[in-house]
């Protein structure tokens, strides 16, 4: 039997080795560490309300009111109040029937494909997809079916596959992201809403890395190209942009009653806190608001300073991207950083493929010019790898 120091030791040669870092406070963007304080580049709070006092009072108010536990799972005494102010909240902001909060996003992908997807059915899923819905795609059992990266003609191609040889019941559900959360790139989603119409298909969105940051009331991608009416499964987290916690998806009341009878996720599971549920109404208010809207243009802002300084294209979303190759040269890339006070992650495989190891920074409402300006600074100064 192999013990674990040995798979220890593969895994520390390859490179792959993770740790935690444990952090000591946080002030905005600012994060303390091992006792000394870091301009933050790696969170995903792109409008820096985790700490937004509109939202702690929320949490404040439900605490009193409902106390920190919910208690039981939804289906049994968990279903509080703000579970369904919250799921009425985001139902009235995607102009669906019905939407159900999940306790993450990781919860929500797994419950809503292996519910809605089982043996007699397809799932189209673009190549970087996020391991949630990976995992999810795998759970259900469906056939599964992966194209490249937005690439519209292997799509058409697999819906050509898929429709041909469904069964009379069987479901087809093209599954994606707005914004990869790896490349910082958006989904070609006119096109793709063409040809699952065309096709007679599902669409499965997932708004992850776009709530908060795109489209008018901060919606995500649908939203910014006024598509929202024609994506069948809306999906996202609480955790990035709503600087909060919790998944959701929303839909037309039938496929919400569907969840609600079978997905695993949401029913054999505590409900989330009642907290978490009012701070994400509180924060879906405020980012579909004027003030989200201002936070949006100050993030817009940032981000086009960072590609000027960098000269580079201005990025389609908050992440951006700097690639270094191997695993050894976006380690040593985020080590000078560091050493330079600045927290940017290496992202390495199994996250991204191999051989396309990088930095991944992040930008948010709540950096300075300043910040930025370090940011830029020190980015240039790093020694070209590729
Ligand atoms: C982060 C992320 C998730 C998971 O959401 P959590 O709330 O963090 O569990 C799902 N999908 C995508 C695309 C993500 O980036």
């Amino acid at each position: 039997m192999r013990t674990p120091d040995e798979e220890l030791d593969t895994i520390r040669q390859a490179g792959l080795w993770r740790e935690l870092r444990h952090v000591q406070a946080v002030h905005g963007p600012r994060v303390t560490l091992d006792g000394r304080e870091f301009l933050n580049f790696s969170s995903n709070d792109y409008l820096g309300l985790a700490q937004h006092p509109a939202l702690a009072e929320a949490a404040r108010l439900a605490i009193d009111k409902f106390g920190t536990g919910s208690t039981a799972s939804r289906l049994i005494c968990g279903s509080l109040a703000p579970h369904h102010d919250l799921e009425d909240c985001i139902a009235s902001l995607k102009h669906t029937e019905a939407a159900l909060a999940f306790a993450t996003g990781y919860a929500t992908a797994v419950g809503t494909l292996t519910a809605l997807a089982g043996k007699n059915d397809i799932l189209i899923l673009d190549k970087l997809c996020h391991a949630s819905l990976v995992d999810g795609a795998r759970l259900s059992g469906a056939t599964i079916r992966v194209f490249p990266h937005n690439n519209l003609h292997r799509l058409e191609q697999l819906l050509q596959g898929a429709t041909a040889k469904i069964a009379p019941t069987g479901r087809i559900i093209v599954v994606t992201e707005s914004v990869f959360s790896m490349d910082g790139d958006l989904a070609p989603l006119a096109e793709i809403i063409a040809l699952k119409e065309h096709f007679g298909v599902l669409l499965l969105l997932d708004e992850a890395h776009a709530l908060g940051v795109l489209g008018p009331r901060g919606l995500g991608l649908a939203d910014h190209l006024g598509l929202q009416n024609r994506v069948d499964l809306h999906m996202g987290t609480l955790g990035k942009g709503a600087g909060s916690s919790g998944g959701y998806l929303a839909a037309c009341r039938p496929f919400i009653d569907l969840l609600i009878n079978k997905a695993r996720s949401f029913i054999y599971s505590t409900a989330p806190v009642p907290a978490q549920a009012a701070a994400a109404t509180a924060a879906l208010q405020l980012i579909s608001s004027d003030q989200g809207h201002t936070l949006r243009e100050r993030l817009r802002t940032n981000l086009a300073d960072l590609a000027t300084l960098l000269g580079s294209a201005k990025p389609a979303s908050a992440i951006v991207p700097i690639p270094c190759g191997t695993n050894e040269s976006a380690l040593q890339a985020a080590e000078t950083l560091r050493q330079a006070g600045l927290l940017v992650p290496a992202i390495r495989f199994p996250t991204v493929p191999r051989g396309q190891a990088r930095l991944r920074l992040t930008l948010s409402a709540a950096h300075e010019p300043q910040d930025v300006a370090t940011l830029a600074a020190a980015l240039n100064s790093l020694p070209r790898s590729t």
